[in-house]
């Protein structure tokens, strides 16, 4: 008798949702719409002459908590601008483990890595969610960048930001000078403070 009692509710359940409105979608053939700040995959920049931004300099491989990044600095001469300077020689993200958190694009010096808006990074094997220096520099030109470049994410973050900016200071007297300046204003005859001595000869 319980099981059967057990099975009408069952049964009842199913009946109370059957004509409802879904809440799910056929993913992947209708995608929800993203919210502006979704950010997915990378892309490595080049600067405004058509240098790469990127200097080498290894920061964001410091301080991926995941370790999926790897970078190999060298020095060279610009083809731009012809001076020496660092640039990275090859530069692997495997997405495989990466976490998303963005630390990377946050601590790059010169904007050089930005996260992409793509709604997803499908692959059939591991591979393929392999960014090599290519397929990041690929990205750049392929898929919609967000604004988050490391020097708009710091703007953010400011503590001061949004607060009114600070009283300008007014130079105060040291207690002696301002007891020395009343004591002077004491002794000057009446229209004004005394003058220099004046030299009666
Ligand atoms: S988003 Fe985070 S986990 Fe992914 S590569 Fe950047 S620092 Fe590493
Ligand atoms: S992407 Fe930025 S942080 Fe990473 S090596 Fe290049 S310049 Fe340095």
């Amino acid at each position: 008798m319980g099981y059967f009692l057990d099975t009408v509710r069952a049964l009842g359940t199913t009946f109370k949702h059957l004509f409802r409105k879904p809440v799910t979608v056929h993913y992947p053939a209708q995608k929800r719409t993203r919210s502006e700040r979704y950010r997915n995959t990378f892309a490595l920049l080049h600067e405004a002459d058509g240098d790469e931004a990127c200097v080498g300099c290894l920061q964001c491989e410091r301080i991926c908590p995941s370790q999926v990044i790897t970078v190999i600095a060298e020095k060279k001469e610009s083809p731009i601008s012809g001076k020496r300077r660092g640039y990275a020689k090859d530069f692997v993200l495997d997405l495989n483990a990466c976490i998303y958190c963005e630390l990377c694009v946050q601590v790059c010096p010169t904007d050089a890595i930005v996260m992409t808006r793509v709604p997803e990074q499908p692959g059939y094997s591991r591979e393929e969610l392999c960014l090599t220096m290519e397929r990041l520099y690929e990205n750049e030109t392929q898929k919609p960048l967000t604004w988050g470049t490391a020097s708009k994410l710091m703007q953010m973050q400011d503590p001061k930001r949004g607060q009114p900016p600070p009283e300008p200071k007014v130079a105060k007297k040291a207690p002696a000078a301002e007891a020395a300046a009343a004591a002077d204003d004491a002794k000057a005859p009446e229209g004004g403070p005394a003058g220099p001595p004046r030299n009666e000869s």
